[in-house]
């Protein structure tokens, strides 16, 4: 398939599908103006793969042709005719249901890459449980000469210091992630590997950090990217296609993972669309950005004419953190913490905030903004929607007063329902009754804030039937419907007219399942296509 292939989306097909519009138009759109570019070749132009047999919802069986990595058609099997040329690809779905692929809004790639070459520190509820791990995996793992750990327990993280880890293991540079995923605890061997600003502050709490110091002593310490981590990416990305996930949004990406990931694009290994959002303020990505300030289609954004070529990896844009986790009472709450006489005002100024904001919009990248507390959520809401710029993401969003809801029409709420579940053991506690009804918000949100679902992965499960479950099988008032739920797991980001539709001329990102996906709990995934590569899962059970 070549690159000008996709310049010429056909008309014939178009016209033809014209005649079974009646039925299935509440299914199609029409493709972008621009789409209409070459209708002259149409008969010239052979789809590369037809898929017969797809069950499309509200629809009936119908076939689909992909030519490259894009839907150009859907329609009764003697519609296809036209489009077989003799290099045409038939595939038999057998009746499988199609929706449109779906989407992890919210993943962090090179932790759950990491997570794979590390030990998970989970059942270890001792110290010397704890070193017994790590004198297992000694010489193991060298994460560019330190050793990382994931998922050390609340208890743990309180009793271990800098100190106590190099009496523990003397000499040896470790880093321990707690299960929250967003603070850590340092030994002073590594935390003596930091600049001397940072280690006076690090060595000042005991080694053990949270939210900004950790991100800021993580990008210092510079964790393994290129080949080091590539076969774990792959791994992880295959794991994440089997779960009928076609496209992540990778959340607060290095530099180096964007070049990984090109890497096995051009290698022809990178099997998800993956989108990043990098992180600012790590300096050299502010350092790559500014340089791009004059030249913005570097970027690659994902909105391509059609005669472009469709990268599966771009750098879509930016995350910036307003605050830190509840668990770890770094959330920016308007009133102290229930538990905690503690305030913590948001981490970014409105000014600063809005800087940000304007240089994203310049580059035409999205701004994804971590809030977690209400006095987050008040400084998005400061921001003004940006005429041109796309709509900002805020991230969590997990607790939200009243009289913000309102307020949120102008943003995109990408939420994680199963944090709900993660965090009960001590929300109530942290929050109290009033702000507990506040906190986790599904229907209410939905009513003005567009969803976007993400895992957190690796903080917390990828599987999507997990989270939807999450989402849809909690008590009312906050319980979403299936059909609210899966859109939330396919919405577009980058496309505020968003509909969960097959978009003829769209890029073939597919979710194939068993049964409706919309009607269904017991919906399961069965194959997936992305940018027109299909993929059937190998599944014990039938369909
Ligand atoms: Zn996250």
């Amino acid at each position: 398939m070549n690159a000008h292939m996709h310049r010429f989306l056909t008309l014939t097909l178009l016209l033809g599908l014209a005649s079974s519009c009646t039925m299935v138009r509440d299914f199609l759109i029409p493709p972008a103006r621009n789409a209409y570019a070459g209708m002259n070749r149409v008969k010239q132009r052979p789809a590369d793969l037809i898929l017969g047999r797809v069950e499309v919802p509200g629809v009936g069986l119908r076939s689909l042709a992909i030519r490259g990595s894009t839907l150009v058609a859907v329609g009764m099997p003697t519609e296809m005719t036209a489009l077989m040329g003799s290099r045409t690809s038939r595939v038999d779905m057998n009746g499988l249901w199609v929706s449109p692929g779906l989407r992890d809004a919210h993943v962090h790639l090179e932790g759950a890459a990491l997570v794979q070459s590390a030990p998970a520190l989970f059942n270890a509820k001792t110290p010397q449980a704890l070193s017994e791990l790590f004198e297992s995996h000694l010489g193991l793992v060298p994460v560019r000469g330190w050793l990382w750990g994931f998922g050390l327990q609340k208890r743990l993280t309180k009793s271990l210091s800098a100190e106590s880890l190099e009496t523990m293991m003397p000499g040896v540079p470790l880093w321990l992630s707690a299960a929250d995923g967003h603070s850590a605890v340092l030994s002073a061997t590594l935390v003596d590997r930091l600049p001397p600003k940072l280690r006076k502050q690090v060595n000042a709490l005991h080694g053990r950090v949270s939210e900004q110091l950790a991100r800021r002593a993580w990008f210092t310490l510079a964790p393994p990217a290129g080949e080091r981590l590539k076969p774990y990416v792959v791994k992880v990305l295959k794991r994440w296609r089997r779960l009928g996930i076609t496209s992540v949004d990778v959340m607060g990406a290095r530099m180096e993972l964007y070049d990984t990931l090109r890497e096995l694009e051009v290698a022809g290994r990178l099997t998800l669309e993956v989108r990043l959002y990098l992180a600012w303020p790590s300096p050299k990505v502010q350092r790559w950005l500014q340089a791009q300030a004059h030249k913005p289609l570097r970027l690659r954004s994902p909105k391509l004419s059609p005669s472009s070529r469709r990268h599966k990896v771009t750098i879509v844009g930016v995350k910036t953190w307003l605050d830190g986790t509840l668990g770890s009472h770094t959330a920016a709450l308007s009133k102290a913490y229930s538990d905690r006489p503690q305030e913590l005002k948001p981490l970014v100024g409105a000014a600063r905030l809005s800087a940000i904001r304007s240089f994203t919009d310049r580059l035409s990248l999205q701004l994804a903004v971590h809030a977690i507390g209400d006095a987050a959520v008040d400084a998005v809401i400061g921001l003004k929607p940006g005429a041109a710029g796309r709509p900002i993401r805020v991230e969590h969003v997990q607790v939200a007063r009243p009289d913000q809801l309102p307020q949120l029409q102008h943003v995109l709420c990408s939420i994680q329902p199963r944090h709900r579940l993660e965090d009960s053991p001590w929300a109530r506690e942290r929050l109290g009754v009033e702000r507990m009804s506040w906190a986790y918000r599904g229907a209410s949100l939905a009513k003005t804030c567009p969803l976007l679902f993400g895992s957190d992965a690796p903080v917390s499960t990828s599987d999507p039937r997990q989270i939807i479950d999450a989402a849809v099988k909690r008590p009312s008032p906050e319980r979403l419907t299936r059909a609210q739920a899966l859109t939330a797991m396919q919405r577009d980001p980058l496309n505020a007219k968003f509909s969960p539709r097959l978009h003829i001329g769209s890029t073939a990102n597919l979710t194939f399942w068993n049964v409706d996906p919309k009607k269904n709990d017991s919906a399961k995934p069965m194959a997936s296509m992305v940018h027109g590569i299909l993929s059937i899962n190998r599944s014990k059970s039938a369909k």
